[in-house]
């Protein structure tokens, strides 16, 4: 595939700490040439593996964005042994609008890897950060929340991968991340995603979901920049364990299969049975689904088809048949 029209205003090899951009060209009616800028933050000093720490793949999940700018401003660089690179808002112009999706070509960043050089705003960026930024790591991670839509127990999230010992190496760098739940999952479309594209060139890779609801959660926040130097500790990047939260070490869970989400038949306002983190028990009510245009009707109740703790429950009020309302986990 042909080479990258994005440039980095700094040296990816360079040492000390460098804050950048990286300049992706967007065509305008008012600017051919106009180009959208991307803040990058590299620290590197001697030799060590390289983490790539991102947050923003979705504009409106926030802990990690304000994390990773915390980093940005704290971490020195003769902490640093190797390198890290982060990007505190990776698909700016969701960021800058606080949505989930690009208000420049609609898309899911999430849904664009490993992208295409020739591609939408979104595919340019995703093919970069796939490889350009990706060959150069040891270890990555990109910091989710649940967004406008969901609200999410705080989780470090990584896939069930085939390769035992990549398998043993994830659940290492969950572990020390430290969230209160480590959840290992089969997701709905996995293959477009950043984690999938990490996993792909060979590298130990997490995803998280650390809250959501379209709010900063300051308790989510702060689980957020513990884990996110735990992981720079446990590559050897920062020197020192891990730091274990006060909830104890991550409790590793599983959402096993499709049968562990309740999914919305019809359009609807959704009324909640239980507040999530609720231990819930196959066959019991979940909520009821209310629709507006026949007041006649009685509103659609819905059960849990699993036992397990209430991991991630729909935030908005509003939902379009197909969504998912509530989505449960069980221990590992
Ligand atoms: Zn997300």
């Amino acid at each position: 595939m042909a080479g990258s029209p994005v440039v980095a205003e700094l040296d990816l090899g360079g040492s000390g700490k460098q804050v950048g951009r990286l300049r992706v060209p967007l065509s305008r009616d008012d600017s051919g040439w106009g180009t959208q800028l991307v803040p990058i933050v590299v620290l590197a000093n001697g030799s060590g593996p390289t983490v790539l720490l991102t947050a923003g793949n979705h504009g409106d999940e926030y802990e990690g964005q304000v994390a990773l700018l915390d980093l940005a401003r704290s971490l020195r660089p003769e902490e640093v042994r190797g390198r890290v690179i982060l990007l505190p808002a990776m698909h700016y112009p969701a960021c800058a609008a606080g949505k989930r999706l690009s208000p420049i070509d609609g898309r899911d960043f999430n849904r664009c890897f490993p992208g295409d050089p020739f591609g939408s705003f979104a595919q340019v960026l995703a093919h970069y950060v796939d490889s350009a930024l990706l060959p150069l790591c040891d270890m990555q991670m990109d910091l989710h929340s649940g967004g406008t839509g969901m609200d999410i127990l705080p989780s470090a999230v990584g896939h069930a991968l085939d390769d035992p010992d990549m398998m043993t190496r994830t659940l290492a760098m969950a572990d020390a991340f430290g969230a209160p739940i480590t959840l290992v999952l089969r997701e709905v479309n996995a293959g477009p995603t950043l984690l999938a594209s990490a996993e792909r060139r060979g590298i130990v890779a997490l995803s998280s979901e650390l809250g959501g609801g379209g709010r900063l959660h300051p308790e989510n926040l702060a689980i957020t920049k513990r884990g996110a130097r735990n992981v720079l500790r446990h590559a050897g990047v920062l020197e020192g364990a891990p730091e274990v939260g006060p909830y104890g070490p991550s409790r590793r869970m599983t959402v096993p299969d499709m049968g562990h989400y309740v999914f919305a038949p019809v359009d609807g306002i959704w009324e909640a049975a239980d507040p999530l983190g609720t231990d819930v028990t196959a066959g019991a009510p979940a909520g009821r689904l209310h629709r507006t245009e026949d007041p006649g009707a009685d509103p659609i109740p819905l059960t849990y088809a699993a036992t397990g703790l209430l991991w991630c429950v729909r935030f908005a009020g509003r939902v379009k048949a197909g969504d998912p309302v509530a989505v449960i986990a069980r221990d590992l």
